[in-house]
């Protein structure tokens, strides 16, 4: 395999043939020299091609070379005259693999990021894409790293299922039945044992119920998948596609839990900064200054933790004046969310114990009947990136709170099960993938952090 731009860049000293492959960030054009900028995506920094008229035969074809040509070019590898970089490459060959229109949209004046997401088949080759997906994948393998080297196991959770985790709707039906014409049972109501699965399916919200399963059967596992929710959320921290990542452990409680959130986030922060120092110098000096800092003092520091009761004191003493009013019982917006992160802690934050009334049927109630043991993990800027709980794993109290709720109980009957057959404690938690890339890159628009978003109304590329 030939080497990326990045590994070439990366080499101990100058010297040798080297052929480089990528696509023209830049073409500069002198009477007597060309300098090139060559991407491969590879890394932040592209490489420097100096093509100077000795070239012959190639001159005609570096000569008309402009931004976003794809070529190929063999030559030199050389000490840079010019700043910022080591090396460069002393063009002996130059071939033109693609050329590009006159009409093509990335040139050299920046874009906005709204513009560019009108661009999704190009906006890879730009700066800030470019990092982000090189974030991204830095942060895919941190993570599974972190829990192999813990002996999770990872559960592929499937994508379509009949279950609703949440107990709640906002789900994408995935159905074969002919929909100008379904077939329709007596009372009218369309009859979904026809279906395809032979019941109403969805794409998943969440692989949690599932990693129960096997976390009753494997101890420690993880899902790094895609969730679906069709809430019609227009806003910067909500798409109808995210990856999520879901840890479930058995023999857990609450604060194992807790703790366990708070290494994985340090480690991924850490592993990623490592991982791509280039990528974060750019994110640092033109997307969101500080971030470096702020990221340090996540790793570096103990993240705070406080029951929801005290939280919720908290925000009633704060003085602010909230839209969403403080009293206990409410789910925490992100205004509440963000001041408890931002303004009191200054720092990550665990929340822990919320009413059992604004959470989901499955989760562990505490002695005093009206929290659960759920958490909630806050970071400043982005509000919650973490949500998890100890599961209910007693029989009883389970079946109690899914008749309380009204859910259909006969569709939970395997969940039901395995409180029936070997149950003990156990805990998972939910991180959102793209909320913390967010976090970690400073970018505003949560559709900038991913690849291909699908948003209401949206899902073009
Ligand atoms: P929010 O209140 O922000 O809508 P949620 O309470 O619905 O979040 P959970 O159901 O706990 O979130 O999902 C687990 C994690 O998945 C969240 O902590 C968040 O990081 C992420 N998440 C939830 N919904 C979305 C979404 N629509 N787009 C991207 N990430 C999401
Ligand atoms: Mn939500």
């Amino acid at each position: 395999m030939q080497e990326t731009i990045a590994q070439i860049l990366a080499r101990e000293s100058a010297g040798g043939q080297v052929c480089a492959r990528g696509w023209l960030r830049t073409a500069r054009h002198s009477k007597n020299v060309s300098f090139l900028e060559l991407s491969d995506g590879s890394g932040f920094a592209g490489l420097q091609v100096v093509a100077s008229p000795e070239l012959g035969e190639y001159e005609e074809v570096v000569r008309h070379l402009a931004t976003g040509c794809a070529v190929a070019v063999e030559g030199a590898l050389v000490e840079s005259q010019g700043k910022g970089q080591r090396w460069e490459l002393q063009a002996s060959r130059v071939e033109l693999v693609g050329g590009v229109d006159d009409d093509y949209p990335l040139q050299k004046k920046r874009h906005t990021l709204e513009f560019l997401r009108s661009l999704g088949h190009l906006r890879g080759r730009t700066n800030t894409l470019g990092a982000v997906l090189r974030v991204r994948n830095a942060a895919s393998r941190a993570i599974h790293d972190f829990f192999q080297e813990r002996g999770f196991i990872h559960l592929h959770s499937p994508i379509v299922t009949l279950s609703d985790a949440e107990g709640a709707g906002e789900m994408f039906r995935v159905s074969t039945l002919d929909a100008a014409s379904p077939p329709r049972g007596e009372d009218g109501a369309v009859d979904f044992s026809q279906d395809f699965f032979g019941s109403e399916a969805h794409l998943t919200v969440s692989g949690q119920l599932e990693a129960e399963i096997a976390a009753l059967s494997h101890s420690r596992v993880y899902t790094f998948g895609p969730t679906f929710r069709s809430e019609n959320s227009n806003t910067t921290r909500h798409l109808a596609e995210f990856w999520m990542v879901e840890p479930e452990l058995a023999f857990c409680d609450l604060s194992q839990v807790a703790e366990l959130a708070e290494e994985f986030l340090k480690e991924l922060f850490s592993a990623v900064l490592e991982a791509r120092p280039d990528d974060f110098e750019f994110f640092e000096k033109r997307i969101s200054p500080g971030l470096l800092d702020t990221l340090a003092h996540v790793v570096d520091t103990p993240f705070e933790r406080m029951s929801y009761d005290e939280a919720i004191a908290i925000l009633e003493r704060s003085g602010q004046s909230f839209e969403f009013p403080v009293e206990w019982g409410i789910d925490l917006q992100s205004e509440h969310e963000r001041y408890l992160a931002e303004e009191h802690v200054k720092r990550p934050l665990v929340v822990t114990d919320y009413p059992k009334d604004i959470k989901a049927f499955y989760m562990y109630v505490n002695d005093d009947g009206r929290t659960v043991r759920a958490l909630d993990v806050l970071v400043p800027g982005v509000g919650e990136i973490i949500g998890g709980s100890q599961r209910e794993h007693r029989h009883d109290v389970l079946l109690e709170r899914i008749r309380e709720l009204g859910l259909p109980e006969e569709q939970y009957w395997w969940y039901l099960d395995l409180r029936r057959y070997g149950s003990v404690p156990h805990a998972g938690f939910g991180l959102g993938f793209e909320r913390v890339i967010q976090f970690m890159t400073g970018m505003a628009n949560i559709r900038d952090v991913i690849p291909f978003p699908r948003v209401p109304g949206s899902a073009e590329f």
